[in-house]
């Protein structure tokens, strides 16, 4: 059964338009997450699930229920934003009870509700503190507290950790995503940032303009994007993108004719209709191999301008023609600094988008993991 249903979604601000026509189907327990630029409209569209955001147009339903018009207080939903909104006065024991004592939970049910969330979210030591007492990720881990004491059905979280520093960004990830394996609520999560996405969700929403551009797993996303901005936008570093032309069609894939020379077969759905089109052939970084394994593989030699070590994988960055490129190098054969290169990639490895920006659909794609 689904928890909550996006039919038709619309959002305007005055005349202007914020998001249109959303469908999404949220599975009850799933982990979900908005991902996009910013001013894409991920916060809109989860203000408008939590109801603090009226709808403009559409129907928004949880459990089967039809909630466009029911109070944010009566819908059973936890949020969690990016500044914490503690109350400074109260003590953290105070803050995790507050929600509870507004909903009449008896003195002894607050206590036990309070027990269990701070032992749930290692916060039982600092009880007695107030909000500044605490450092940035306690402060959050309360936030969270806050939101899952009443036990809500569905959590929203917007950004919730953008305010951490990175080491403290990578804990509290893993942190939420546990929270989520032991209680199994349904959870909607907001981030502009796609490695927070890819870690965290069983379901990536990519927004663009307040359009739904993707929906899939991460896995999905990640190797059938079906368009040139989600290839760009999952994936770090970006996937490399060349220009070229097709020149044939066949039952094995569409033949590329790249500006950069070199002639390849790539297997996607055939379309006749495109030969003699211009394409744009996407390659991710971690796609090249210093040589060619195949006699059909591509070649492409790269100007190289600068090289990053990371410690087990090395990144060179570099021009081919007048395109800039990243590629991935063993460590043993990266170039120093500067030079030239010559790496490979396999045809089956490509991605091919149309001058519309949308992928043609890959026939070799991975199986999904899960
Ligand atoms: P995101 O969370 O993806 O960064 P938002 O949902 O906050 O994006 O905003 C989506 C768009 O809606 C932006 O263009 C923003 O300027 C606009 N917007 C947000 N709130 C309002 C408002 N109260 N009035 C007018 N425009 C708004
Ligand atoms: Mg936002």
């Amino acid at each position: 059964m689904a928890d909550v249903r996006l039919e038709g979604i619309n959002k305007a601000y005055g005349t202007i338009q914020i998001l249109r026509n959303v469908d999404l189907i949220i599975e009850h327990g799933e982990f979900v997450v908005f991902v996009g630029p910013s001013g894409s409209g991920k916060s809109t569209l989860l203000r408008m699930i939590g109801g603090l955001e009226r709808i403009s147009g559409g129907r928004l339903l949880i459990d089967n229920e039809v909630v466009n018009d029911v109070d944010a207080a009566d819908r059973n939903i936890g949020m969690v934003f990016q500044s914490y909104a503690l109350y400074p006065h109260m003590t953290v024991r105070e803050n995790l009870a507050f929600p509870l004592r507004m909903a009449n939970v008896t003195k002894a049910g607050i206590e036990a509700r309070v027990a269990e969330t701070a032992s749930l979210l290692q916060i039982d030591h600092l009880l007695e503190r107030k909000p500044r007492q605490l450092s940035g990720g306690q402060r959050q881990r309360v936030a969270i507290g806050r939101a899952i004491v009443r036990e809500p059905k569905v959590f929203l979280f917007d950004e919730p950790l953008s305010n951490l520093d990175t080491e403290l960004r990578v804990q509290m990830r893993v942190q939420i995503a546990k929270l989520h394996k032991q209680l199994g609520n349904t959870m909607i999560y907001v981030t502009h940032d796609q490695v927070e996405a890819m870690t965290m969700a069983d379901k990536i929403v990519v927004l663009k303009d307040g359009n739904i551009e993707q929906v899939g797993s991460p896995h999905d996303l990640y190797h059938n994007p079906a368009s040139r901005f989600v290839a760009g936008f999952i994936g770090s570093p970006k996937m490399n993108f060349l220009s070229g032309h097709i020149e044939s069609a066949h039952a094995t894939g569409m033949g590329v004719k790249l500006d950069a020379g070199a002639t390849i077969l790539v297997p996607v759905q055939p379309n006749q209709s495109l030969v003699g089109k211009p394409i744009t052939v996407g390659i991710r970084p971690d796609d090249f191999s210093p040589s060619a394994a195949e006699k059909t593989d591509i070649g492409i030699e790269i100007d190289v301008d600068f090289v990053e070590h990371l410690g087990s994988v090395t990144y060179i960055y570099g021009n081919a023609g007048r395109e800039s490129m990243v590629a991935k190098a063993p460590n043993a054969a990266a170039p120093s600094r500067s030079g030239k290169v010559r790496l490979a990639a396999s045809p089956a490895d490509c991605h091919l988008f149309m001058m519309n920006g949308n992928a043609l659909r890959r026939l070799h794609a991975p199986a999904n993991w899960s």
